[in-house]
């Protein structure tokens, strides 16, 4: 078994006492995290439980009033613009609203940040985001069009696209199937789970996907009043009693999500050799 000092080596992205508040309202208090590397970590919690103010905090978006955030082992606290800049390069991040620019082409949204990051000739970068682009499973021709002229399902793949432009080692996503419909939201647990698989790659993500959470994540923590209510592997978490955990697992689209995770688990083993 690993000590806490192995495992604290091995983490990602560590907070340690970290507390927010905006004026009187208090949103963290004081809350301890690790991520491990290659691990795929959701951040759940009801509306206004502080997940994007966390998770923008891991990004250099926001400071906490107190505590330390260290991650890809840089102290965020005194962190200097070189070093920001830097670190910024090693992580991707996919907004929940896409983030894409209307006035740039799909193609070259996911360029840009080679644009500024790289000095990449470009025609190297057209030729990389064409193939990001693919990887997500748009078609070549997406990369022309406008982001207005996208579905919502091509509108989170392009956004994930541009995520992927500097091959991160780590990855933010804040609600990747929020407002799809059932197929596309499946199509991007699939993508997930293949960049996990494929890369090796650290994910974040925030959702209330109960179908995501029980496919995807390998752990998950429940914020709520400002603490991590819980925290460990989704069957983990259902075992657990507290009423801001049990929110996620009682009620009918909990139970339908345990009970397709239970059958793909069935499938799962009879396809082992
Ligand atoms: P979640 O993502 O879990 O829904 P948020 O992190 O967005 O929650 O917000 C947590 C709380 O902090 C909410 O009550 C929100 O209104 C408040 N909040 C977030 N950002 C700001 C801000 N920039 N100024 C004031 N209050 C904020
Ligand atoms: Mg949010």
């Amino acid at each position: 078994m690993a000590s806490d000092k192995q495992a604290a080596d091995a983490a990602v992205i560590e907070l340690s006492k970290v507390s927010t508040s905006f004026g009187a309202h208090v949103v963290h208090t004081e809350v301890d995290l690790q991520i491990r590397q290659s691990e795929v970590f959701a951040l759940i919690g009801g509306s206004g439980s502080g997940k994007s103010t966390l998770l923008r905090e891991m990004i250099l978006l926001q400071r906490p009033n107190s505590g330390s955030i260290r991650v890809l082992d840089v102290d965020l606290q005194d962190i200097g613009d070189d070093e920001a800049l830097a670190l910024r390069r090693r992580w991707g991040v996919m907004f929940q609203h896409g983030g894409l620019f209307g006035s740039l082409t799909v193609q070259e949204n996911v360029g840009l940040p080679l644009r500024e990051h790289t000095r990449l000739d470009d025609a190297l970068i057209d030729e990389i985001a064409a193939w990001k682009l693919a990887l997500t499973g748009l078609k070549p021709e997406v990369g022309a069009q406008y982001p207005s002229e996208l579905s919502g399902g091509m509108m989170k793949r392009a956004s994930l696209a541009r995520a992927l432009a500097l091959d991160p080692e780590l990855l933010f996503l804040d609600e990747p199937t929020a407002g799809l419909d059932p197929d596309s939201a499946g199509g991007v647990d699939q993508l997930v789970r293949k960049l996990r698989d494929l890369f090796g790659l650290t994910i974040v993500m925030i959702t209330h996907d109960l179908d995501l959470l029980w496919q995807v994540a390998d752990r998950a923590a429940v914020l709520g009043e400002g603490k991590v209510q819980g925290i460990g592997s989704m069957s983990e978490l259902s075992q657990m009693h507290q009423p801001g955990i049990r929110m996620f697992f009682d009620g009918p689209r909990g139970r339908a999500a345990q009970q397709q995770e239970e059958h793909q688990a069935e499938r799962n083993a009879g396809r082992k050799p």
